[in-house]
């Protein structure tokens, strides 16, 4: 037997790898696993070659829990190592790799910690984060030579033996002896778990225990129904070609939804298409990304996409790695060329990241064109459903909006849908205004403006439809991007304001006139904010209006997304109370000699024009109704 230190010139990291990553120490689980899956896939690879003799057999990985003796093993039936080799690689090569991680890790703080993505580059002797002991049993598929299976031991300490072992079958066990703090490991349904987490799709079949099945026996019962019997089969964690590693000329529309389900088995929605990625030059990139349909509610996102390496998952937090607004979609990224041992912060750096991301963004602008110019009228029926990721994108990436602007549907209150381009050929005669501004105008809810909705079509206008969340963004987006553009919500003002015009109607109240109504009006407005306007409009409109003016609002609607302008938010609402001097019931305001009486008329008129705004609340409304009550009944 050999006895020896591990290799140790500075000091014994065993106690700090026990202690740190302390919340991730569950993927002590991947690493064994990926191990024994790369020792088998080089099997495998040796074999096609014809170096290894004889048959390779069944090299299915098993993974098992003796809790009695508080054991999880993993067993391969891949190359295995030869008593130099593990020298070589287990006491030399793998702890040097885990000493220079603990040295990088140690000098990081908690936050850089956590960025880390994956904590990938432990290795091998992450083991001892769960593990008091840990034994490696191993024989290599080489034949001739000293070629008996080795043994190797380690309490946690730097020091080890190598023996020989009796074991016949090539490959490699592993055996972890649960430290007293880590015994959850020894739990069916956690180790079940972690393996579902994280080794899902590997390319080696992975047993882990044996699971109940039904079968059917080719008899029937006695109702001709078929009769079943009830199995036990080894029961197989993963499944070794994921869709995404499979060629797209090889899958049907079936194949990629069932693995959508099979990647989000809590999803019962469909998704609304994929893009295939599949690079291998400069960088290597497979996956499958899905479209969703994009929720209202953003910032909850439960199903993420998952970022794999070499079919190792290892993490389905992506940020970082692709733009902000991709990490809407669904799917798989798997490229072994994402730096896995840096934080985030520098992965935004990382040119060879950069250009996966930029692939990838340019891959999803593709897919958006190829639909966009398949079929038209399809392309609008799900529209609705991908506005909210394509707004995102336009907003935050200016790359993607010079892809995408071509494609960007604006939709109007009658429910059409328009390009950009379609759209300002739409508008152009009717709402260029008297500075050759384009104006645009738009509703964020069609039931609460109709009444201006209504205003503006009756006067040929035409309103587009904003109510998504990040409309508010996006036409400020737009604003920048179009030349002389502006727009304007229908209730911005009244809408001969908002489209300035020329001729303006002459007024029927002069100057002296409004001096005198106003103070009628301001004795209940001004408490509730409203700035007093005298307008002169059509006898046919209404003679009190409420507007919102445009800039103010849209602030404060922004802030509310968390726009940086919190205390935006915090300012009242403002309005205009616009007066409609040639209105015939403004003109009897004025002239009305009592004034309760010419009070109680500018209140009523007021507040008609605050419920058609559904301004209008709680006692206010009482009072209203109240109040009207009265006039009719006096009235008859
Ligand atoms: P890495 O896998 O990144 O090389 P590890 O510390 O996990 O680093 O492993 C170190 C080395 O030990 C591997 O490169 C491999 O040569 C050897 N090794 C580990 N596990 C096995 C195994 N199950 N079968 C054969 N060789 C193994």
């Amino acid at each position: 037997m050999q006895k020896g230190t591990i290799n140790v010139q500075t000091e014994n990291i065993f106690p700090i790898i026990k202690k740190f990553l302390y919340s991730d120490h569950e993927i002590f689980l991947r690493e064994l696993v990926s191990n024994a899956v790369d020792a088998t896939q080089k099997l495998k690879t040796l074999a096609s070659m014809g170096k290894v003799k004889g048959e390779v057999g069944d090299l299915t990985i098993q993974v098992e829990i003796d809790k009695e003796n508080k054991l999880l093993k993993i067993i391969d039936r891949g190359i295995g190592m030869t008593a130099e080799e593990v020298d070589k690689y287990i006491n030399q090569i793998a702890f040097s790799s885990a000493e220079e991680f603990v040295k990088k890790y140690k000098g990081k703080s908690d936050a850089d910690k956590n960025a880390l993505i994956g904590h990938f580059g432990l290795g091998f002797y992450s083991a001892f984060m769960v593990a008091k002991e840990v034994e490696i049993i191993t024989k290599t598929y080489k034949k001739g030579g000293p070629t008996k299976a080795v043994h190797w031991e380690c309490d946690g300490s730097p020091n080890y033996t190598l023996d020989e072992h009796d074991r016949e079958d090539r490959g490699t066990e592993i055996i972890l002896h649960i430290a007293d703090d880590s015994t959850e490991f020894l739990e069916e349904y956690r180790i079940l778990n972690l393996l579902k987490k994280y080794s899902k799709f590997l390319p080696v079949p992975i047993q882990f225990g044996m699971e109940k099945t039904s079968e059917k026996t080719g008899k029937k019962d006695k109702d001709g129904n078929d009769e079943y019997k009830e199995l036990e089969k080894p029961r197989i964690i993963n499944n070794v070609t994921p869709a995404w590693t499979q060629k797209p000329a090889d899958l049907k529309e079936e194949d990629y939804k069932s693995f959508y389900r099979e990647l989000y088995p809590m999803n019962f929605e469909e998704p609304l298409f994929h893009i295939h990625l599949n690079v291998d030059y400069p960088f290597n990139l497979t996956g499958i990304l899905y479209f969703p349909k994009v929720k209202k509610n953003i910032e909850v996102q439960r199903d993420k996409i998952q970022l794999y390496s070499n079919q190792v998952f290892v993490t389905d937090s992506v940020e970082g790695i692709v733009p902000d607004f991709l990490t809407l979609l669904h799917g798989v990224i798997d490229s072994p060329d994402i730096p896995l041992n840096v934080s985030r912060s520098y992965l935004q750096s990382d040119s060879s990241v950069k250009k996966i991301s930029n692939h990838i963004m340019k891959k999803v602008s593709d897919k958006l064109e190829e639909k966009f110019k398949a079929n038209r009228e399809d392309f609008e029926k799900i529209w609705d459903d991908i506005k909210v990721f394509i707004q995102y994108g336009m907003i935050s990436e200016e790359k993607f909006y010079e892809r995408a602007e071509k494609l960007t549907l604006f939709k109007n209150t009658q429910g059409k849908y328009f390009t950009f381009e379609e759209y300002k050929k739409h508008i152009k005669k009717t709402q260029t205004d008297k500075d050759k501004k384009l104006i645009y105008l738009y509703t964020t809810d069609k039931q609460e403006q109709h009444a201006f909705i209504e205003a503006a079509s009756a006067k040929g206008y035409d309103v587009l439809e904003m109510n998504g969340v990040l409309d508010n963004h996006f036409i400020n987006t737009l604003e920048q991007k179009f030349e002389n553009s502006s727009f304007a919500r229908v209730d911005a003002d009244i809408i001969d304001k908002i489209i300035k015009k020329e001729d303006e109607q002459p007024s029927k109240l002069t100057e002296k006139d409004q001096e005198k109504l106003k103070p009628v009006f301001e004795k209940f407005a001004a408490k509730e904010n409203y700035s007093i306007i005298f307008e002169s409009l059509s006898e046919k409109d209404q003679p009190v209006i409420i507007t919102q003016p445009e800039f103010m609002r849209r602030m404060k609607d922004m802030s509310k997304l968390g726009g940086g302008m919190d205390y935006m938010g915090t300012l009242p609402d403002s309005y205009n109370l616009v007066i409609n001097s040639n209105h015939k019931i403004i003109g009897n305001i004025l002239s009305e000699k009592d004034t309760a009486k010419q009070e109680e008329l500018a209140k009523q008129v007021t507040d008609l024009a605050k419920l058609s705004q559904n301004l209008l609340k709680g006692e206010h409304l009482t009072e209203f109704i109240k109040r009207s009550i009265d006039i009719i009944t006096q009235e008859n």
